[in-house]
């Protein structure tokens, strides 16, 4: 009998016995290698209520005891960083070092969350009026939901956890149903730190899963990562709940190759940003717009290092593994036919890759498409996939003007040796996050990550001051002690004397 994974409620599994259950793949062996629990709204109840009942508790300890479980927290993941990131190899098939690359970007926030002390801080404005002080507090918001993606199983529930903990709110987590093992392993890894049981919870499932959070009145807020479609529903689905969200949606990000630009570091940039993690990254470049008098080169130059890539499993050091589930891999691979029809030129077709690993791995190589019109679905759906698309354009404003039509704005980057190009470029390009010769463009933790236009709904973008600011509450107190002088009945609004 298969394992199932169960969900984590109020610090121990739960679940073991769910009617509904979907099947987890290892994706480089093509099997399915265990089942997941689907969670129904009753377990989501269940979770919530955990949160609700360890929230007093958790919000009331000192923010030294929380800041020391963030710290043991922090000590612990990275001892054991190898371990989860086989298990993310082993449900998502990200190449081991990528798993490790994808660790380090969410230990950063864990970092940054031991500094909650600091970035939570209050104002204070003495004698606003006679012997009258104003001043804020930030306080925790308390049960807060985080709905995440397969392609980052463990980075992005990093992105909110730590951050909702440390400001002392609790947490229902609801991980992507294709990878959950990581989120668990994370719960069980907070536990060992000395977090308190029903701190933190985990829930596994679908669309019934989420709705309950989405619907639960007990649930302040949501912080959702997943596809454009999805993030539209939660945003309007959540806030019409009376919760805050901030939902992270799809992407297409775009990559203006300028005639100045040194070419072998744009294609270098180009390979590493559309092929890492064989294109599931919300961050890969997937369309490129070479500038026609230099995009013949450009294009021989990435072919060239395409053809020293490797395909297979994570486990064995290559550099790109299999995609999610077959029916992905489907889909990607099905984008090829709409090329030929659309009149675009398949440069190198990664349909039937040579592996290092098992045939019935979900395997697709490589694959680069050039002279894509901007009319194509190659071009305008994010494929998600290992398919790097180049437009040939006739210069900055041609490319600039593409980048602005599309609907996504998550993240681009350009690449040239000229400042004064860069910097109309970072000025007049419509997209949350701008790389000027990297291609992507994360954010370190102490800033914000997050799209604009379709690629986010909301206003506080994750972590960084925005992710301080969404986990906690204003409070604005004004105060006046005891002073004979202001006596007496005045019903007018309050003015300064
Ligand atoms: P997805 O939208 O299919 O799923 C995301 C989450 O929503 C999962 O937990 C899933 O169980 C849940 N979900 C799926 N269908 C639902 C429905 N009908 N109703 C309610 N909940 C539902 O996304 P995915 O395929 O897991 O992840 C890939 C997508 O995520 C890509 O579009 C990628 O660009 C995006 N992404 C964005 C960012 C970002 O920071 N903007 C980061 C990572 C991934």
């Amino acid at each position: 009998m298969t394992d199932t994974i169960q969900h984590w409620i109020g610090g121990a599994p739960a679940g073991g016995d769910a009617a509904r259950t979907g099947p987890v793949y290892n994706p480089a062996l093509g099997v399915e290698q265990k089942r997941v629990a689907f969670a129904e709204a009753s377990d989501v109840d269940a979770a919530v209520e955990a949160a609700a009942g360890a929230f007093p508790a958790w919000r009331d300890t000192s923010m030294a005891k929380r800041q020391q479980v963030m710290f043991r927290f922090r000590e612990l993941l990275n001892e054991r960083s190898g371990e989860l990131a086989e298990i993310l190899t082993s449900e998502h098939g990200k190449v081991l070092g990528d798993a490790q690359g994808e660790i380090s970007r969410g230990l950063e926030v864990v970092e940054l969350a031991c500094a909650m002390p600091f970035a939570t801080k209050g104002e204070y404005s003495e004698n606003v009026s006679t012997g009258v002080d104003v001043y804020t507090l930030r306080q925790p918001v308390g049960v807060v939901g985080i709905i995440s993606p397969f392609n980052f199983p463990a980075m992005v529930p990093l992105w909110f956890f730590p951050l909702a903990i440390a400001t002392g709110n609790t947490v229902v987590l609801k991980p992507s149903e294709k990878d959950p093992s990581a989120a668990v392993w994370l719960a069980r890894l907070m536990q060992e730190a000395g977090l308190p049981d029903g701190v933190l919870n985990v829930v596994h499932g679908d669309k019934v899963a989420v709705d309950a959070l989405l619907e639960h009145p007990t649930v302040r807020s949501i912080s959702f990562v997943g596809s454009t479609p999805i993030a539209r529903y939660i945003y309007a689905t959540a806030t019409a709940n009376g919760k805050r969200v901030q939902a992270l949606g799809g992407a297409k990000n775009h990559m203006l190759v300028l005639p100045d630009a040194d070419l072998d570091l744009a294609a270098d940039a180009a390979v590493n940003a559309g092929f890492g993690s064989a294109g599931e990254r919300c961050m890969a470049i997937s369309a490129v717009l070479a500038v026609e008098q230099v995009a013949d080169e450009f294009v021989a130059k990435v072919a060239e290092r395409m053809s020293r890539l490797t395909t297979g499993d994570g486990r064995r050091g290559c550099d790109m593994g299999p995609l999610i589930t077959r029916e992905h891999r489907d889909k990607v691979a099905g984008y090829l036919d709409v090329a030929a029809t659309d009149g675009a030129s398949v440069v190198v077709d990664g349909r039937d890759p040579q592996v290092d690993g098992d045939p019935n791995g979900f395997w697709m190589g490589p694959t680069l498409v050039d002279r894509v019109p901007t009319s194509s679905a190659v071009y305008r759906d994010e494929i998600f996939g290992p398919v790097l698309s180049v437009v040939r354009v006739s210069g900055y404003e041609e490319g600039l003007g593409i980048i602005n039509a599309s609907p996504y704005g998550n993240g681009t980057a350009i690449f040239t040796n000229d400042g004064g190009a860069a910097r109309r470029f970072q000025r007049e390009v419509t997209v949350g996050m701008v790389g000027i010769n990297v291609p992507i463009p994360v954010p370190v933790a102490y800033h914000s990550f997050g799209g604009w236009k379709d690629s986010f709904f909301g206003d506080a973008k994750a972590y960084g001051a925005r992710g301080f600011d969404f986990f906690t509450q204003e409070k604005a107190i004004t105060s006046r002690w005891l002073d004979p002088s202001h006596g007496g009945i005045n019903l007018g609004f309050p003015q300064h004397e």
